[in-house]
């Protein structure tokens, strides 16, 4: 039998993707690639002679929820690829709104999904390929994946392959801030696509604080006689797979009137009597909740007691377990 050439590897079939670890803007920018982050939630395409997979950031298969990506798959009527980039909602400026596109998270009707897609428009944001026609490119660095991605002019109605500027860092940073973006990921150069790693190779350089933090509780809204949700308290592990929350603080602010009332309907569910943090957070009104669900804010530093500071709400997400959620950057 001859040996399998690198051009006939079969299509890889769930590839976990590769993660950014966060830091400041690299002292030597020549070794880096800038691209924009964008606000929104992970998605590998699979595609293969005319269909498309689509796979969140913990394998689910996602493609239901996205229906207006689907001609992605005409551009490969005669091959395979596998590519990486964020799935991003647009709000009425055309900037990317967590908030919004968690309407689109999660649907799993398709005549929901499609009703959803003519009212919120999304654009999937490409960045990176894994496999093109038979070639696994995980192993070549980062220049050629991108030149190799660059050279598919995958730019669509609803796809689109942002420039990586190579060297550019604070140019990229400072048009980020004007164009309200989260911030910038700086990628080796020279660097392969390591699979589910954290490598430091990707630094996600964020121009406002922000991480996810995971439930424990709630607080009612004061002043409404229906008790939508006033405040989310937040926690996280102190390592991955602990079952008690430390506790972050609470958040009150950045909800709109629909997320507070869903807010609490999603939390009623998972309601429990007992606290799930370490220490002691509760008031009078506080119920507590099953550590399950995951919220993305956004803060101004932390506080003396390490709570955090001018907290905002930016949207639930699930596209990875709660028990993962870690602190990121030290509470000061
Ligand atoms: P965070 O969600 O803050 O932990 O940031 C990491 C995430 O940013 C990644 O997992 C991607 O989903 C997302 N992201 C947005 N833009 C990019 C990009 N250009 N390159 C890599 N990841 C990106």
């Amino acid at each position: 039998m001859p040996a399998s050439s690198p051009n006939d590897r079969p299509m890889p079939t769930h590839v976990k993707p590769m993660l950014a670890l966060p830091g400041a803007l690299p002292r030597e920018a020549d070794r880096f690639g800038f691209e924009y982050k964008w606000d929104g939630t992970r998605a590998l395409a699979y595609v293969s002679r005319g269909s498309l997979r689509l796979e969140s950031r913990n394998l689910n298969d996602v493609t239901v929820s996205y229906p207006e990506l689907m001609p992605l798959a005409a551009a490969f009527e005669r091959w395979s690829a596998v590519l990486d980039g964020e799935i991003v909602a647009l709000d009425e400026d055309g900037r990317p709104s967590f908030n919004i596109l968690q309407h689109r998270m999660g649907v799993v009707s398709p005549d929901a999904a499609a009703r959803l897609a003519r009212e919120i428009d999304l654009v999937y944001m490409l960045f990176d390929i894994i496999y093109l026609d038979g070639r696994l490119v995980t192993g070549r660095p980062y220049t050629e994946r991108r030149e190799l991605l660059e050279g598919l002019g995958l730019n669509g109605e609803t796809w689109h392959t942002p420039a990586s500027y190579p060297g550019e860092g604070e140019a990229m940073l400072s048009s980020a801030r004007e164009a309200g973006l989260e911030g910038v990921v700086a990628k080796v150069l020279t660097s392969r696509y390591s699979p589910g790693k954290r490598t430091g190779e990707w630094i996600k350089v964020r121009l406002r604080s922000g991480q996810e933090f995971v439930v424990g509780g709630w607080e009612p809204e004061k002043e409404t006689a229906a008790k939508a949700v006033g405040s989310l308290l937040m926690g996280y592990h102190e390592k991955a797979g602990d079952d008690r929350l430390v506790f972050a603080g609470r958040v009150g602010t950045g909800y709109t009137d629909r997320d507070r009332s869903d807010l609490r309907e999603a939390l009623e569910r998972i309601s429990r009597a007992d606290s799930p943090f370490t220490g002691e957070v509760g008031r009078r009104d506080t119920r507590f909740v099953d550590p399950v669900l995951i919220a993305e804010v956004e803060y101004h530093g932390w506080t003396g007691e390490h709570h955090l500071r001018q907290a905002s709400f930016k949207g639930l997400r699930g596209d990875k377990p709660a028990s993962e959620v870690l602190l990121e950057e030290p509470t000061g």
